[in-house]
């Protein structure tokens, strides 16, 4: 399967496989028309940039310029793993692939199955989520299945369910001040102690109060974020059949449907994708998210997600 898989990538197909963050739509990074059919299958807006997935910081040099001390050294901390490197791009590094900017974000995946890959390919492969664009991640192969059940002959790699189940952080290392465009596992506390101060921009303070939202991955049903506090007077005077992404403490009465997320952060984030596709499965008439108390480490990841999912 690895072979076959290098074999397409090489012939300009794309290839699905797990990460250890969520499932990816795999090309050969240099590729003009390979990575314009992942757009084109995905629906994702050209100027949406895709992550040059590596195998090492050998190849990440060879994808990028400016590969600097700041960059060795989260590599040695973090890679492989969820931390993507936004650098000044190589020319190699075909500009469709990355909405026509200049940079490239770069990072060595933690996962046997890809890492097999890009060592049998022998170059960087894009990917964006295994998703039709603005839908739910998906963290098992079943769910690119279902996503794309209608393209033909899609090869996807079984390599599990994710380990961390949400998007790796994106820290931008082409401006001034490094920059967290994406929040993710690898967390603020995490990146200072070896680089120093960088800003976290997204961080606002919408999640902290609860309102309705348009949920933009499923369009049927409306996605709302409720403090724990609320949820009870909100479930008793909603007409129809909510799910509920909730805690154990959280009581959720039927004909309401409790989908129980756990308190750790790495499972909440393991278990997030998968939870609100089962919310989206069970035909509710709305999709509530309580939201979690903890602000701190992996939760701002998963805090940044649930806005999402509700945005
Ligand atoms: P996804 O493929 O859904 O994981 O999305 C990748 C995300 O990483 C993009 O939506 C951007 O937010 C970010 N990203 C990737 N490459 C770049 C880049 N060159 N410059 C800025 N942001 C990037
Ligand atoms: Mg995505």
């Amino acid at each position: 399967m690895i072979q076959e898989a290098a074999r397409r990538l090489k012939a300009g197909l794309c290839v699905a496989m797990p990460t250890e963050t969520v499932y990816g739509l795999f090309c050969d990074s240099t590729n003009e028309s390979a990575l314009a059919s992942v757009y084109a299958m995905k629906g994702r807006p050209s100027s949406n940039p895709l992550i040059a997935h590596v195998l090492d910081v050998a190849m990440a040099k060879r994808t990028t310029f400016g590969f600097d001390a700041r960059a060795e050294k989260l590599a040695a901390k973090f890679w492989p793993g969820p931390l993507a490197m936004v650098l000044p791009r190589r020319p190699e590094i075909a500009a469709v692939g990355v909405g026509g900017r200049g940079t490239v974000a770069v990072r060595v995946p933690a996962h046997p199955v890809v890492l097999a890959v890009l060592q049998a390919f022998g170059g960087a492969l894009s990917a964006p989520s295994a998703n039709r664009s603005g839908k739910v991640s998906p963290t098992t192969p079943q769910h690119v299945a279902h996503e794309f059940s209608h393209i033909e002959d899609l090869l996807i790699l079984d390599g599990g369910p994710c380990d961390i189940g949400i998007e790796s952080t994106v820290l931008d290392l082409s401006r001034a001040r490094p920059m967290v465009l994406r929040p993710g596992a690898i967390g603020e506390e995490d990146i200072t102690p070896l680089i120093g101060p960088v800003v976290m921009p997204h961080l606002t303070k919408q999640d902290a109060s609860p309102g309705t939202m348009a949920k933009h991955y499923a369009p049927s049903v409306v996605c709302e974020v409720v403090q724990s506090s609320a949820l009870e007077s909100k479930l008793a005077k909603h007409a129809g059949r909510a799910a509920v992404l909730a805690f154990a403490n959280d009581e959720v009465a039927a004909p309401h449907i409790k989908i129980e997320m756990p308190i750790d952060a790495y499972e909440y984030a393991q278990r997030f994708y998968a939870a609100l596709r089962e919310a989206d499965a069970c035909e509710a008439t709305a999709v509530l998210i309580v939201a979690p108390q903890e602000r701190n480490g992996v939760w701002v990841a998963i805090h940044d997600r649930i806005r999402r999912a509700g945005a």
